[in-house]
């Protein structure tokens, strides 16, 4: 057996990121840049204001309560066209810019309408008040994102704000996933002896996506080796990695193990840890492209494992993510015995971490345990680390994997 540590050093020092493609905005969401993102306008283009209210000129307005004569109204969109002159006002909606003349905006609440043609002020405002200043948001020639940042949903927001119509990201990794097995059914026919339901491929495709990368499904493939061998060298011709699940044990027809033997560049591993100890990486060598195949065993919590613990980081750090790539780890506290016998691994038990409130991070057990006990894990979000030895008890500390949003209990 090796190390985990050895096992995912081997894996991600043969990652790097994929070539720098120009993509839309819309379309950067989730991706990482790869170059600065530098603002060519104003956000705001000019100045507005903030309020519903009325335009004023604020040396009109010192003493209160005064009244006004309204002399046009602006909305949102609307270019002004007419100027203020002392003792004058223009109604005016939030967002609408600023007419010639104005210097603060009394918002409509300490306002009062005096029949149609005047308005009555009842608080003073200063010069500037409730006006936003262009370019007060983003100002042109600002870096408004650095090289290496994750588009998130208000990033891209941002970047349609600045009208960054395209930007530099690295390529999103395309990822093939299929998995194999005779016993394998996943079109909802009555099962006969021995066939089981497939989980891990439909499983796997959403948690490639969840990583921010591309999944192609490439199916279910029959423990076949020309037909697997023909499978992934087609696909090695459009992806930029492969996941498979299964057939990578020491069973007689483990012919993902036979046929990656004969056509990839594969490592073979025992991992000491559990679940997920078998385990292989490689490289496949398809004309100009040398694709990375990541061998996830079949049992499906440790196919979900692996992908977590091996596969996932390294997607990530294809698709440019720096540090961004890793889940997070954190020290928490366990609230009950995690009782395990020494067996030179490290244990990952699925468990459900919520904020204490101590104003740390607690977890409690989530579900049976066993690697083919695959709904347990549906609703864990950490995976705790239980090192070799006795196991945990309660309150003691120990390191766990974020794998989703820590809950509020
Ligand atoms: P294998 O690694 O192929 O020996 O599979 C180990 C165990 O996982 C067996 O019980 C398989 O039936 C099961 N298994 C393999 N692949 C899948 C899958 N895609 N979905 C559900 N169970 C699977
Ligand atoms: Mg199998």
């Amino acid at each position: 057996m090796i190390s985990l540590d050895d096992a995912t050093n081997s894996v991600w020092q043969q990652m790097s990121a994929l070539p720098v493609v120009e993509c839309s905005f819309s379309d950067a969401y989730g991706c990482v840049l790869a170059a600065d993102v530098v603002a060519t306008e104003n956000v705001p283009p000019f100045a507005n204001t903030a309020v519903d209210g009325y335009a004023v000129r604020a040396q009109d307005v010192g003493v209160v309560p005064c009244e006004l004569r309204v002399v046009g109204e602006l909305a949102a969109g609307a270019a002004p066209t007419i100027a203020i002159s002392a003792g004058e006002a223009i109604r005016i909606m939030t967002g609408a810019p600023i007419p010639d003349g104005a210097d603060a905006i009394v918002m409509v609440e300490d306002t009062m309408r005096v029949g149609a043609s005047h308005v009555r002020i009842t608080r003073s405002v200063k010069s500037g008040a409730a006006i936003r200043a262009a370019g007060s948001d983003v100002a042109t020639g600002d870096v408004v994102f650095r090289a290496g940042t994750e588009m998130n949903a208000v990033a891209v927001g941002v970047l349609s704000s600045i009208n960054a119509r395209t930007v530099k990201v690295y390529r999103r990794a395309v990822v093939g996933v299929l998995s194999t097995g005779d016993e394998l059914v996943d079109n909802g026919s009555a099962l006969q002896m021995g066939q089981i339901r497939e989980s891990n491929r439909t499983m796997l495709v959403r948690m490639v996506q969840e990583a921010g990368a591309t999944a192609i499904d490439l199916g279910i493939i029959k423990d076949d080796e020309a037909l697997l061998e023909a499978t992934l060298l087609q696909a090695a011709t459009r992806v930029d990695a492969l996941v498979t699940s299964g057939g990578v044990s020491m069973g007689d027809y483990d012919v993902v193990k036979i046929v990656l033997s004969r056509i990839a560049d594969m490592k073979w591993m025992q991992i000491a840890m559990k679940p997920a100890k078998p385990f292989a990486f490689g490289l496949l060598v398809a004309g100009e492209r040398t694709v990375p195949v990541f061998g996830l065993p079949g049992n499906p919590v440790s196919s979900m494992v692996s992908f977590e613990l091996l596969a996932r980081p390294a997607l990530r750090t294809m698709s440019g993510h720096g540090a961004g790539a890793y889940r997070q780890r954190v020290l928490v506290v366990v609230d009950e015995t995690f009782q395990r016998k020494r067996d030179g691994k490290v244990h990952f038990d699925r468990v459900f971490a919520y904020w204490g409130n101590d104003g740390r991070v607690h977890v409690r057990r989530n579900g049976a345990q066993g690697s083919h006990q695959l709904a347990a894990s549906a609703s864990a979000n950490a995976l705790l680390e239980v090192v070799d030895g006795d196991g945990l008890t309660a309150n003691e500390q120990a390191w766990a994997l974020l794998i989703g949003p820590v809950m509020a209990s």
